[in-house]
């Protein structure tokens, strides 16, 4: 087990920078794998008003830049590298973690991949990506000045980015299946009161339309009651339908529910396999806040410190 570590973190969300803070401060010297997206999911949004501490809001980047200095401070190691899969050797049980820059073997090994967003599965989806169609508003809001947009979705995400979107657009159109939002009512208040935010309620997205240079001119608009379709001219689409869970990597070392998170034991972050534990979105199909990843990332970060007490 020589040249083993002795903890590996995937992830650098909440999840995977609070788990490598307690680690470290424990001691483990844990190598954390960011992933492609640095910080994860809070760095494409803005301001967050909900995770105790910042009595007047913290911008989502700066939280993570933050957490991942306090992961470094205590002698975390980071690997800027993609995971691709875990697996587990029959002779010896350590666990290899084979990245897009080589295989890492660990006695233990904590997942906090997160969620990426989803689409709507529509055709012609995935060549408008970034040709007039996003998940993400911060990252791309600023490019539709003056011009109508929408926003797909009516959880607190969609209702969180048309609002952001208001700063940018002539006009912000909130695409919802249903004729209620699903977001939290202070969020609802915030929509709903804007004058450049436009509800389409029962309804949703049928087809896509580019122009001559590819970009995202207009949308089919289908009434989810009567079937009815219209045309609707946006320049751009963000998409806030939810997330995915990114556990396919995991193989059969950890079960998944129905929509892909990694189920946890009962009061624990164990997953089937001892050693391997879970945090964050990736194992959280309910709460799925920025304070509740960071929770499940202390506590797998506890209780892989306790598995590795049993080993040595
Ligand atoms: P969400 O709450 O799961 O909402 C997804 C929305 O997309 C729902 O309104 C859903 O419609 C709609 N939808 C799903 N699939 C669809 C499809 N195929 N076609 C059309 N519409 C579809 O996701 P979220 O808004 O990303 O939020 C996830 C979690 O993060 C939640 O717990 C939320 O509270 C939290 N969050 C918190 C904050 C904050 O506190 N600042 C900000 C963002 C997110 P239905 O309503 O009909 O199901």
């Amino acid at each position: 087990m020589d040249d083993a570590e002795k903890l590996i973190i995937i992830g650098s969300g909440p999840a995977g920078y609070t788990a490598a803070i307690y680690a470290a401060r424990a001691d483990l010297k844990p190598l954390l794998f960011t992933g492609g997206q640095i910080g994860g999911q809070l760095t494409t949004t803005t301001e967050i008003e909900n995770f105790p501490g910042f009595p007047e809001g913290i911008m989502g980047p700066e939280l993570m830049f933050n957490m991942s200095q306090q992961a470094e401070k205590f002698g975390t190691r980071f690997a800027f590298e993609e995971v691709l899969s875990v697996t587990q050797e029959a002779c010896s049980g350590l666990f290899v973690v084979t990245t897009s820059g080589g295989a890492y073997k660990a006695q233990a090994v904590i997942v906090a991949t997160g969620a990426a967003a989803r689409y709507l599965g529509i055709e012609g989806e995935k060549e408008l990506i970034g040709h007039g169609l996003t998940a993400c508003a911060t990252c791309d809001g600023a490019f539709y000045r003056d011009v109508p947009v929408c926003v797909v979705g009516g959880g607190d995400s969609a209702c969180e980015e048309a609002t952001f979107l208001t700063r940018f657009a002539s006009k912000v159109y909130l695409i919802h299946r249903r004729d209620q939002l699903r977001a939290s009512k202070a969020m609802q208040q915030r929509v709903l009161t804007n004058e450049k935010i436009e509800p389409l309620w029962n309804s949703t997205i049928s087809a896509y339309h580019k122009d001559a240079e590819g970009e995202l001119s207009s949308v089919t608009l289908k009434d989810t009651q009567t079937g009815a379709e219209r045309e609707l001219e946006v320049k751009c689409v963000f998409m806030a339908i939810g997330h995915q869970p990114n556990s396919k990597f995991i193989g059969n070392l950890a079960d998944v529910d129905a929509a892909g998170f990694i189920v946890s034991q009962p009061g624990s972050t164990a997953t089937k396999t001892p050693g391997l534990f879970v945090a964050g979105d990736v194992g959280d199909a309910v709460y799925r806040q920025a304070i509740s990843a960071a929770g499940m990332g202390c506590r797998a970060a506890l209780d892989a410190e306790r598995y590795l007490l049993t080993l040595s």
